[in-house]
């Protein structure tokens, strides 16, 4: 977190200092820089940080700008168009604990942001810095949620977006972005192609900020204020064990990042914990990985019904390695049935209906447990990243009314004792 002499800050991004090289640890400027010009590694952003209390925080606003001091962001953040997600509830999941035979659990339901996933977290962040960076216009190439999220946050704060998905998305993720009026462009093609052309475009217009591209390493510090909600939440302390889903791998790798600076600041009392990460088996590099001794990430062609995870290549994914064998975590995978399973468990025991890398999330945390990896005794929290009604196809085959009977209450009690 040192920051060099020659890094100088022209930009207000509030307590962001530079960008720093993860690889090498290069630093440049503030900009919109995604990589190293000594080592191609991925940047990341460096921080001084002033005094921050709990005090300060609590009395902040009702989402993640009650963290704009720990953000790439200024300090009137608060005062500009934007989605204002976060603070979603933390919730004391008793039932599915006892259905998973733990005693003490926590369900983080990221369903109840704007557009009902976490990736508004990221993109807010984005847009404000991107405000800073001189950027007009807000872009990304999505599988889904992402695209909701950005075509949200630009018609909130009047920017034009451009937003590229593969055509063969599912029609829900079509209308639920383009319902915001921007400019939604289906491609002919899978998500790899869309991404490459995103690249493409990023470098062509220079107002164009594609919020998981050129400013990437703004983007994934929206990451954090999931870690640091959880502190706070549980009484500013940290949970003994997090599972996290991994797509690519940023979300896992900023939660740790948010309890340590939580630690470094004294906002919670430093102690041990263990982070574990969870993906579909029809994507699970980053399990292959970590079961393999690895630390190397070796991609792979994604085939899963969550496909908001399914990542072939994913970015951070020696990062999550690192993460999980520093903290006694691991990583673990589950099959599609099972993240089926998965959605009807927690929607049985706590009445939360979770999108495919939510039931990623529950039965991952139950092979965790039933395999012993998980401690019973700990307490956990599970993180629950997308609404159900996201991914209605996922269920839609197996779940209905018990029976269709004609208006009476004889053939209603019938149906109710068959
Ligand atoms: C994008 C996404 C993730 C994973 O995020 P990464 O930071 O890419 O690992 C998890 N859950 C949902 C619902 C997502 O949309
Ligand atoms: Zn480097």
């Amino acid at each position: 977190m040192t920051v060099t002499a020659h890094a100088t800050t022209t930009f207000d991004l509030g307590p962001a200092r530079a960008l720093s090289c993860r690889e090498c640890g290069h630093q440049v400027p503030l900009a919109a820089e995604f990589a190293c010009v000594e080592c191609f590694g991925p940047l990341e952003v460096s921080y001084e940080f002033g005094e921050i209390t709990r005090a300060a925080i609590e009395s902040g606003p009702n989402s993640i700008w009650r963290y704009r001091d720990l953000l790439p962001v200024p300090s009137d953040v608060d005062t500009q168009p934007n989605t204002e997600p976060g603070l979603t509830r933390l919730v004391k999941a008793d039932r599915l604990a006892a259905a998973l035979g733990v005693k003490s659990l926590w369900v983080k339901d990221d369903t109840g942001n704007p557009t009902h996933s976490f990736k508004d977290r990221v993109v807010a962040v984005a847009l404000a810095a991107a405000r800073q960076l001189g950027f007009t216009v807000l872009a990304c190439p999505s599988t889904g949620n992402l695209a909701n999220a950005v075509a949200a946050a630009a018609a909130r704060a009047g920017w034009e977006s451009v937003v590229l998905i593969p055509s063969s998305l599912e029609r829900a993720k079509v209308l639920t972005t383009a319902v915001y009026d921007g400019a939604l462009i289906a491609v002919d093609g899978n998500y790899d192609d869309v991404n490459r052309l995103a690249t493409e475009l990023a470098a062509e217009h220079e107002d164009w900020a594609f919020v998981n591209v050129n400013v990437r390493p703004y983007y994934a510090e929206g990451s954090k204020t999931l870690g640091y909600e959880v502190a706070e939440q549980l009484g500013w302390r940290l949970p003994d064990q997090v599972v996290v889903p991994v797509a690519s791998g940023a979300q896992l790798t900023k939660v740790d990042k948010g309890f340590r600076e939580f630690t470094e600041l004294g906002l919670v009392e430093a102690k041990p914990y263990r982070v574990f990460g969870a993906q579909a088996t029809g994507c699970s590099p980053v399990s292959a990985a970590f079961k393999a001794g690895l630390d190397v990430v070796s991609p792979v062609k994604p085939d899963t019904i969550a496909r908001s995870l399914a990542i072939g290549a994913p970015a951070d994914g020696p990062y999550v390695l690192d993460a999980v064998r520093r903290t006694n975590g691991a990583v673990e995978d589950v099959t599609d049935e099972e993240v089926v399973e998965g959605i009807r468990l927690l929607a049985r025991t706590e009445g939360i209906f979770a999108e495919t890398a939510g039931g990623v999330t529950v039965a991952t945390a139950k092979k965790l447990i039933d395999t012993g990896q998980l401690d019973p005794d700990a307490e956990t929290v599970l993180f629950i990243t997308g609404d159900g009604l996201k991914t209605l196809d996922a269920v839609q085959d197996r779940i209905g009314p018990r029976a269709t009977v004609p208006p009476s209450a004889a053939a209603v009690r019938k149906a109710l004792e068959s």
